[in-house]
């Protein structure tokens, strides 16, 4: 059987949750709780920005996957 591992927190993520549990960003996989964190970093990060521009999100957003995914 197929085992998917967050690569974020390097668990590997349980069987029925394989379907709902697992999110997948760029080349990466996620459990959901480590697409929670990383939801809030990237919006910690966009805080600091006077204002909201789409393609600083998605610049932060992918940073942010690289550096959660080490
Ligand atoms: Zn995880």
């Amino acid at each position: 059987m197929l085992t998917i591992v967050c690569d974020a927190c390097k668990k590997a993520i349980p069987g029925p949750e394989k379907q709902t549990g697992v999110i997948y960003i760029l080349d990466k996989a996620l459990c959901k709780s480590c697409e929670k964190k990383l939801l809030t970093n990237v919006s910690d990060e966009m805080e600091k920005h006077d204002k909201f521009i789409f393609s600083d999100y998605q610049d932060q957003y992918i940073a942010t996957v690289n550096r959660m995914c080490k």
